[in-house]
């Protein structure tokens, strides 16, 4: 195992990520002595309207995956128009490979509630919510205690620090289905329905909670805002690339030495991060990776040095996505990966569309039979076909985004596919063993 070089480690920007290693710092007492709710007294001499142009200043984009600027989604909710508005936060972290919001939230919860509070009074709302995976329940618990310690030094409920603002915050568990991370599932549940995406538009900024206007946040994003409202939109410019500043947690698992989390500015390249990870394990040498989950298009050891920012990615025929950066070695099958990744979608979707639950299906049971060896050249042609059914076809991303390991795999892996189809690769299943036997 190597250690990073003092070039890579420099490469950290320990922004949201710097109470991490503080003991007990999601301990609201700890919080307040590390400058906790220091940004939330200082927004509120600053107007609702004024915090909005700070992070439209700040270049702030969602940390979710899709990379909307925050400063303008805020900015489409109605002001003074008398009726509620919502915030919720979207803690559902659920694309294969991300690990940030969890860490984030068990480490330093205060943040996201510090967070909350200053973006419900920059929007006007006296309501928010937490919507958190259900699986995650000590994250689930340690927010709740967050929230209460909240309530109890009067940062949270009527008439908070004597400003007059009233604010109360629900942490929400859901039940564990990825398609409760899509914004408006995850708002139909909120609401006690059953999770499914809803027609877009109208967006929730118009017709979210209860179909008032709402703002829908990653967890990362909101955890940003008390940073950019302490040190201003210039700092926070200061780190990233002009398009995509700040700085941001990257996830990164696999055939590495140091899996974890790694805040760096928006832009670091694959073969800085992989530095900062120790490199890859020994004996394996880099052959696919994911840059924001599997729902991004993989790349190869041919992107090492490609920035890890919005554009760079898009450029790149990819999305940076959620930052989970998954390595897979020379020991890793593309196919495999890509026939697992399937499966997961075939489980996950809701079923709502025709071209996602029906797609799914067939391209789990094609990439099985290919690995099975008794794929035919027209298996290829079939998952494209279904691919091409499946993108800008679907309701939500789900089925666009399941599309992406499939093109990307067959784009850059083909001759894997044809030695199982052609013999020269070992079968990995029996034939007629079913989709989702294990
Ligand atoms: P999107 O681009 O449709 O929307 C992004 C955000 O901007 C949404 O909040 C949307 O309401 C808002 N928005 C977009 N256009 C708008 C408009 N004209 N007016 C008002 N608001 C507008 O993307 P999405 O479907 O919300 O998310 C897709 C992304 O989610 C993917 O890029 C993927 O990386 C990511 N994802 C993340 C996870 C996770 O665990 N964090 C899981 C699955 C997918
Ligand atoms: Fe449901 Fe898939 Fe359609 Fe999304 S794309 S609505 S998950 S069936």
């Amino acid at each position: 195992m190597s250690n990073p070089s003092q070039g890579a480690l420099a490469k950290l920007t320990p922004v949201l990520t710097k109470r991490w290693l503080s003991p007990d710092a999601w301990k609201i007492g700890v919080y307040e002595r590390l400058d906790g709710y220091a940004a939330l007294r200082k927004a509120f001499k600053a107007q609702p309207d004024e915090l909005i142009a700070l992070m439209k200043d700040s270049g702030l984009r969602g940390r979710g995956g899709a990379g909307f600027p925050t400063g303008m989604k805020w900015g489409f909710i109605p002001q003074n128009d008398g009726k509620p508005h919502y915030l919720v936060v979207n803690a559902d972290e659920g694309e294969p490979g991300t690990c940030k919001d969890l860490p984030l939230m068990m480490a330093d919860p205060h943040s996201l509630v510090e967070g909350i509070i200053i973006a419900a009074y920059a929007i006007r709302a006296n309501f928010a919510a937490i919507y958190i995976r259900g699986e995650a329940m000590h994250a689930a618990r340690r927010l709740r205690n967050a929230v209460n310690e909240a309530y109890q030094r009067g940062y949270l409920g009527r008439n908070i620090l004597g400003t007059g603002f009233d604010l109360d915050l629900v942490v929400h568990s859901g039940a564990g289905a990825y398609i409760c991370g899509e914004e408006t599932a995850l708002l139909d549940s909120l609401e006690g329905y059953r999770g499914q995406p809803r027609l877009k538009p109208p967006f929730p900024a118009t017709h979210g909670l209860y179909s008032a206007p709402t703002v829908v946040n990653n967890v990362e994003t909101i955890c940003s805002v008390p940073y950019i409202v302490l040190g201003g939109g210039a700092w926070w410019k200061t780190m990233g690339t002009e398009k995509s500043p700040g700085p941001k947690i990257y996830s990164i698992s696999g055939r590495v030495q140091n899996p974890g989390q790694y805040e760096c500015s928006l832009g670091i390249t694959l073969r800085e991060l992989l530095e900062l990870a120790g490199g890859m394990q020994d004996g394996h040498q880099l052959r696919f990776w994911t840059p924001g989950g599997s729902s991004t298009p993989l790349l190869t050891a041919e992107h090492l040095d490609t920035p890890m920012d919005f554009e760079s990615m898009a450029a790149a025929g990819t999305m940076l996505g959620t930052t989970a950066v998954q390595i897979f070695s020379d020991q890793d099958c593309p196919v495999y990966a890509t026939y697992r990744w399937i499966e997961f979608y075939h489980h996950e979707s809701c079923g709502k569309c025709t071209p996602c639950r029906e797609g799914n299906y067939w391209m789990a049971h094609v990439l099985r039979r290919i690995l099975s060896g008794a794929g035919t050249h027209e298996d290829l042609d079939t998952l494209l076909d279904a691919c091409d059914n499946l993108l800008g076809r679907s309701f939500c991303a789900l089925g666009d985004g399941a599309t992406s390991p499939v093109t990307s795999s067959i784009k850059y892996f083909k001759q894997d596919y044809l030695d199982y189809i052609e013999g020269r690769k070992a079968p990995m299943f029996g034939a007629g063993e079913l989709v989702g036997a294990h």
